[in-house]
């Protein structure tokens, strides 16, 4: 889906605002460990938040390849910081889109529109890869559900006014036991258990949630009792370009910075972009982001369009996260030993692409969505 002429003016808006207003905080964010509520507040101001939530719910109901856009322009800026648009977004809004009812619709999407952040809780000690494995519990009382258990692994977990979760409502029917919900953070016996400290992404809060006797309403439900597992599953499809959309925005920062460095650093006389060795490394990460993003780009019009977008989402999450791993360690690489120094941002991009092999989904598990889809259509 091509962009309208009003997405792409947003976008241009976008990037001047990432590139002056985040890029300088990225590093800064990385040490505190937390994106400064100023600039949430300012993504707000500018729109970023309503841009994906339908009209009819206080939004500007701009496209999916729209929001895929804006959160590779912010990951170039700051990966952690995009996760808290794409968290809202992606995790939270869009479970409650495609399955919520008119009820949750109204009470929700207007409250992200205007910039409330939210998170989606599946991730449990022992259930990680494995999703159907979850054991957090939630028992039918009266016209409310108890929840019991543990989530972890949860990002936006400090500054997320509600969540999307899943729990088992019936043990006897495996996956199609689970039922997926919407829960307020202040909800009583529901809280954080810990943060956690991590290699990169570390502006991004993560943490683990406990629920002990939370109460849920009935009406909290979203989609049917019974097919949350579906519910998680497509929302994984729509957040796996996210993620992609990620990886190259980190990967594109990599590079920049990298060739920059490259041009004026002078080595045995010239400077070192003239050595073929070195012009041979930026074709060949140039070449590998090219072709992750229009990956990325292609999983987002398959998303909107609804036609093979498991395949290819997986596809795009799987290569572009590869790529970004590939890319930010030769653009460290460019930097020779300054490369390795925390003076400059190369290390941090390394360990921000790192993540993106992992979350919503292992390459692995990628690996697995991507064989059985191409299969079944032989
Ligand atoms: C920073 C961060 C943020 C996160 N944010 C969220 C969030 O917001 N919400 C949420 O619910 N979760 C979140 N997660 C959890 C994340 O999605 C899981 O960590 C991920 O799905 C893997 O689960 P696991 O860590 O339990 O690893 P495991 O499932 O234990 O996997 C361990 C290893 O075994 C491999 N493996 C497992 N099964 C197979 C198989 N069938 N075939 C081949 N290899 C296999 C995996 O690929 C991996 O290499 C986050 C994680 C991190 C680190």
């Amino acid at each position: 889906m091509h962009l309208t002429e009003d997405e792409e003016q947003v976008l241009e808006v976008l990037k001047k605002f990432a590139d002056t207003e985040v890029k300088p905080l990225a590093m800064e964010i990385d040490r505190s460990k937390s994106v400064p509520q100023k600039i949430i507040d300012r993504m707000n101001e500018l729109g970023l938040f309503a841009s994906y939530i339908p009209q009819e719910y206080g939004g500007a109901g701009l496209s999916f390849t729209f929001l895929v856009r804006a959160i590779e322009i912010m990951s170039s800026a700051c990966a952690s910081t995009a996760l808290v648009l794409d968290g809202a977004e992606t995790l939270f809004a869009e479970p409650i889109m495609m399955f919520g009812s008119e009820d949750l619709k109204k009470r929700y999407l207007p409250q992200v529109a205007s910039g409330a952040v939210g998170g989606l809780a599946i991730t449990e000690p022992g259930a990680g890869s494995d999703a159907a494995s979850i054991k957090t519990r939630a028992e039918k009382k009266g016209n409310k559900y108890v929840i019991n258990g543990t989530k972890t692994f949860i990002t936006n977990g400090r500054i997320s006014k509600f969540f999307v979760f899943d729990a088992v409502t019936d043990p006897s029917k495996g996956y199609k036991g689970i039922t997926t919900f919407v829960i307020d953070a202040d909800t009583e016996g529901f809280h954080i258990s810990r943060d956690i400290d991590k290699m990169g992404i570390r502006g991004s809060s993560t943490v683990e949630l406990v629920f002990e006797d939370a109460e849920v309403p009935e009406a909290n439900v979203i989609g049917k009792e019974g097919e949350g597992f579906k519910v998680i599953m497509e929302t994984l499809d729509a957040g796996r370009v996210g993620i992609a959309a990620q990886a190259v925005g980190i990967a594109q920062s990599a590079i920049d910075e990298a060739i920059a460095y490259a041009r004026d650093r002078k080595q045995f006389g010239k400077a070192i972009t003239d050595f073929e060795g070195i012009q041979f490394m930026i074709a060949d990460m140039s070449t590998q982001l090219e072709a992750a993003r229009l990956l990325t780009y292609a999983a987002a019009d398959a998303w909107e369009t609804k036609k093979d977008s498991v395949r290819l989402s997986a596809m795009a999450k799987l290569f572009a996260s590869d790529m970004a791993m590939k890319v930010t360690v030769d653009a460290l690489q460019l930097l020779g030993g300054y490369g390795f120094t925390t003076d400059f941002s190369a290390e941090r991009h390394v360990r921000d692409a790192k993540i993106t092999q992992i979350y919503e989904g292992t390459n692995q598990i990628q690996k697995v969505i991507i064989a059985r889809e191409v299969l079944k259509n032989l």
